[in-house]
């Protein structure tokens, strides 16, 4: 798959003056194949994972495609976690940065509603959702899909797996008949095909293989050790390597909150993010990392899957992750 310039795309200057902002030399695969078919306005399902450029992929045409003096939301992008939801909605908010009287308001369960219906009624035009949080507001007629062009599934098998599929479906059946539909998606399993089938006119697909990505190379490298060396083992690694910020993944909450204490015990600074957090919490945790001020992000997949932290040198998995 061809990269190509973003000049090359047929995006509004507005955009490009915010890609340039960003520091973005050129269109990643998966921008360069999408883009173009976006903006013409063809359903796109694209095959692609965290890191491949594929949040601008479908962000750009979204901002592009929004009628800015139209009060009500006309993009709606559904996301399987909160702090996908949120990472998604910043980026958006970069890349519409000169795009005057766009607004995108992220909605997720944890946050208090009060500030979501300030947000949608103030007409926020790009609502970055949970499906839960999203059928919450349709429930409550604070959120109307009546004007929606686009909705599009950010991490469409992941939400699957966290059993979302039916609100997925309630969604879509809501959102006008015309519009485009855009899925995005690490895998294609069946029930994802039949969503495809049941909610997209002729799709095009886009695929991009995992190499093709805009972060550098990964190297990876695994130790076998005995189970009750792995905190030594994980100590002497964060010495030797001089690791200044990393994220430590576990299978489970009890690992996390273990692991946590057996770190800041011997000095290092961790903080822990999982899913009995209160989403304050998470918040909170996710900040201080970002902002450098812990080292050591001890997380559970669930909770920090698809999170994309700039600076990180090293991704530990402290159990076998089950799905390589
Ligand atoms: P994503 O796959 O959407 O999670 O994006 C991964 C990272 O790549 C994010 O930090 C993006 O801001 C960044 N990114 C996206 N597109 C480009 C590009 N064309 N050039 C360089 N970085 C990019």
């Amino acid at each position: 798959m061809q990269k190509k310039l973003f000049s090359e795309l047929g995006l509004v200057p507005e955009i490009l003056k915010a890609i340039e902002r960003m520091g973005f030399e050129e269109a990643s695969p998966i921008q360069s194949a999408a883009i173009p078919v976006l903006l013409e306005g063809a359903d796109v399902v694209g095959q692609s994972q965290t890191g491949s450029g594929k949040t601008a992929a479908f962000g750009i045409p979204a901002i592009q495609c929004v009628d800015a003096s139209i009060r009500a939301p006309q993009v709606l992008i559904l996301c399987p976690t909160r702090e996908l939801a949120v990472q998604v909605a910043e980026e958006i908010a970069k890349l519409a940065f000169f795009k005057r009287g766009v607004r995108e308001l992220p909605i997720y369960g944890g946050q208090s509603y009060e500030r979501q219906f300030k947000g949608l009624h103030a007409g926020a035009q790009i609502i970055i959702g949970t499906p839960g949080r999203v059928m919450d507001h349709l429930e409550r007629k604070s959120l109307k899909l009546d004007q929606i062009k686009m909705v599009i599934l950010d991490e469409a098998d992941r939400m699957l797996d966290m059993g979302f599929v039916d609100d997925i479906k309630t969604i879509l059946r809501q959102a006008p008949e015309k519009r485009q539909t855009v899925f995005f998606s690490a895998t294609i399993p069946r029930p994802i095909q039949q969503l495809i089938q049941t909610f997209t006119h002729n799709p095009v697909n886009v695929r991009v293989e995992a190499e093709a990505m805009t972060v550098p190379a990964i190297e990876q490298v695994y130790y076998e050790v005995d189970r009750r060396s792995k905190l030594e083992v994980l100590c002497r690694l964060i010495d030797l390597e001089d690791v200044k910020l990393a994220i430590i993944f576990c299978a489970t909450k009890m690992m996390v909150d273990e692991l946590t204490e057996h770190l800041i015990a011997r000095g290092y600074g961790a903080d822990k993010l999982h899913g009995d957090m209160t989403q304050a919490m998470r918040e909170r945790v996710m900040g201080r990392f970002r902002k450098r001020k812990v080292e050591f992000l001890v997380a559970t997949v669930v909770a920090a899957r698809g999170l994309d932290v700039d600076g990180i040198d090293i991704v530990f998995n402290y159990d076998l992750p089950h799905d390589g």
